[in-house]
């Protein structure tokens, strides 16, 4: 029986059996025991005057064990029920002057070089469980909701998705590339027979499939070679895109905030222990620090998001906010924000959703120059019809866009953003055929998992992460 079973249905009198990694021994009498279905442990109740005592040696921290015994009430705090042991066999042993996972707290730092163990801690077990709970809350979201899923390929023939640096896919020799007559590399002899890239993002291909399915949405790893290194950015990420015929930017809107909201409650609806776990350890965290630089209790953030209706400001509007904003006038950021047109950078953004609106904010109709080609030209002609979700602590956890549907304008967009027009002409037929209104957006998925653990880096949200410098395991 696994210990999720066990621990919720106390099955007292019960005959079981356990297998599970050690997680503490004490008094030569109490195992604390785990198999990862459930953050809480099974403690074992060893009868050590009749146990062989060379086997109780080899119940260590991380060994693996096999035990039955019998369930009664228990009368320790903590939990309700315990296993009295009849029988206990040691699956596989852990030395413990060479085990790196001890019963003391690990820095995540020290966690993250040892990739390969975490998912056995408390921490990352519950992590990892949440995880998974969220991103079956997405297809179900997107499934009770009429959108069909679409694999969108991960080996792209396309540059011109236009999110970020790519990471090339060939089979050329490196030592000896094939040559074109001007001297440079001929990837008509390529396995593809062209430049072939990692995809950055599903969307242009999902608009082909939303111009025929309706709703549509993809979800699956994306990868970009941007050298930053910040705790928001991987290079290997899961993203979902959502592409939707009909809508246009504020259904989009309407789209992203129903959505992010769905599986923010069904983590607190579902997830409880882990979410628990994950407040407390947060909250252990920050003791040290001074109460101004603590954040909102983990439970309370999430409930606060769920329930609140999220601010909706054009970025023209932003500007004026931020233009006129104390660190702003101090000179406090990095960027002074002195005029329309500014990308706006990370600080901004969380000044925006931290201090000044206190809640997670979408903004709107951005210049055009610093948003990508497909986006909707407005009626000013210098913004486009483009979003991006900001949460606190996160920053931008969603992207979007109403999609530029008029066949003339996307042509020019194409010329003007030095796109090479022959590579764009399937793209450019769903506006030449039964071109419609359309919209979409880009949800990081390990920005959500962020958010929703309270884990501050991202690396500590994916199971094996992929940044500059860095592919271990
Ligand atoms: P940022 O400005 O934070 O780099 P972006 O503008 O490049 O983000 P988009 O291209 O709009 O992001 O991608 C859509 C979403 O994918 C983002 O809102 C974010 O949640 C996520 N995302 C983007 N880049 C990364 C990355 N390198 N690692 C993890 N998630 C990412
Ligand atoms: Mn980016």
């Amino acid at each position: 029986m696994d210990i999720k079973s066990i621990v919720s249905k106390d099955p007292i009198g019960e005959e079981v059996e356990v297998k599970g990694w050690v997680r503490t021994f004490r008094s030569n009498r109490f195992i604390a025991l785990n198999d990862g279905s459930t953050s809480k442990n099974l403690q074992v109740v060893i009868d050590f005057e009749n146990m062989d005592e060379s086997l109780l040696k080899r119940v260590t921290t991380g060994a693996c064990i096999h035990v039955a015994g019998k369930i009664t009430e228990s009368l320790g705090a903590g939990q309700s029920v315990e296993l009295a042991a009849v029988s206990l066999e040691i699956l596989g042993d852990a030395n413990a002057d060479v085990y790196p996972l001890q019963p003391k707290k690990h820095s995540l730092e020290f966690l993250r070089e040892i990739a390969h163990l975490r998912p056995r801690t408390q921490t990352f077990g519950a992590v990892f469980r949440i995880r998974h709970a969220m991103q079956f809350a997405v297809h179900k979201y997107f499934n009770d909701n009429g959108f069909f899923q679409v694999h969108t390929p991960i080996i792209t023939g396309s540059d011109a998705e236009g999110a970020g640096e790519m990471f090339r896919v060939s089979m050329l020799d490196p030592e000896n590339p094939p040559k074109t007559e001007e001297g440079e590399i001929n990837w008509k002899e390529d396995f593809f027979g062209k430049e072939t890239n990692l995809t950055v993002s599903g969307q242009l291909e999902g608009e082909l499939f939303a111009m025929g399915l309706g709703k549509i949405y993809t979800f699956g790893p994306t990868f970009r070679a941007e050298n930053s290194n910040t705790t928001r950015h991987l290079a290997e990420f899961w993203m979902i895109e959502p592409e939707v015929a009909f809508n246009d930017l504020f259904d989009n809107m309407d789209l992203a905030e129903d959505c992010l909201k769905y599986v923010i409650k069904y983590a607190l609806e579902n997830c409880m222990d882990d979410l628990e776990l994950l407040a407390k350890r947060q909250e252990d965290e920050e003791k040290q620090l001074s109460q101004d630089k603590r954040t909102i209790p983990l439970l309370e953030k999430l409930q606060f998001v769920a329930d609140n209706e999220f601010v909706r400001c054009s970025y023209t509007d932003a500007i004026d906010i931020l233009k006129n904003s104390k660190p702003n006038k101090k000179k406090k950021f990095n960027y002074f924000i002195d005029e329309w047109g500014a990308d706006l950078q990370s600080e901004h953004e969380r000044y925006l959703v931290e201090k000044h609106f206190g809640k997670p904010v979408i903004l709107y109709d951005y210049p055009a120059k610093i948003k990508a080609f497909y986006m909707r030209l407005n009626d000013d002609g210098e913004t486009v019809r483009a979003m991006d979700i900001l949460f606190p602590g996160i920053g931008e956890i969603v992207g979007g866009s109403q999609r530029e549907e008029r066949y003339d304008v996307l042509k020019k967009k194409i010329e003007e953003f030095d796109i090479e027009e022959e590579s764009m002409w399937w793209y450019l037929d769903t506006r030449r055929f039964g071109t419609c209104v359309h919209s979409g957006f880009g949800l990081g998925f390990e920005r959500l998992i962020s958010f929703v653990t309270g884990m501050n880096n991202i690396r500590d949200v994916i199971p094996f992460p992929r940044t500059p410098k860095s592919a271990e395991f």
